[in-house]
């Protein structure tokens, strides 16, 4: 088997994150292949209308909730040694963003949680089913435990 180029990370910040934040980790190095991270804002209250998006409220909210997002991003991105350029953070659908974001890097493997905020009582969340069935790179769901 050829070794893998590039692994992406898709990180939201859960609290089994760290299990599958190793996992890309330790996979990237055996692989000796470059490690990125991707998180989603995923929530921001966005509309996309004919005159464009247009955000109905609380610009300070998106504000607040963007910075936070790239403070956690950055803290991960230290913990495992990924320079800033390979720190992706994008607004949209976790799962459509993290295909088209793996495509658009030459990636060669995703590597994400097999449930997480969204999917705690089922055995595949929503995200890792949607990059499952659509990314064009092989895909490794990490199982993890609810406990
Ligand atoms: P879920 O669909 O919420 O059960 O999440 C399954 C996995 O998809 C998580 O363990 C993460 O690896 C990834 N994921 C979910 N939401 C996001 C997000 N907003 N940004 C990046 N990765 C995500």
């Amino acid at each position: 088997m050829d070794n893998y180029q590039h692994v992406l990370l898709a990180a939201d910040f859960s609290e089994h994150g760290s299990v599958v934040a190793l996992k890309a980790q330790h996979l990237a190095k055996q692989h000796q292949a470059k490690l990125s991270i991707i998180h989603l804002l995923d929530n921001l209250p966005i509309t996309d209308t004919t005159y464009g998006p247009i955000i109905p409220f609380d610009m300070d909210l998106n504000d607040l909730l963007m910075t936070s997002a790239k403070k956690q991003l950055a803290e991960l991105g230290k913990t495992l040694g990924i320079p800033e350029q390979q720190q992706y953070l994008e607004i949209g659908s976790a799962a459509l963003e993290i295909v088209s974001t793996a495509e658009e890097h030459k990636v060669d493997l995703i590597v994400l949680g097999s449930h997480g905020r969204h999917g705690l009582a089922l055995l595949l969340g929503s995200t890792a089913n949607g990059v499952l069935h659509h990314a064009q790179c092989d895909v490794l769901a990490v199982r993890l435990q609810d406990n």
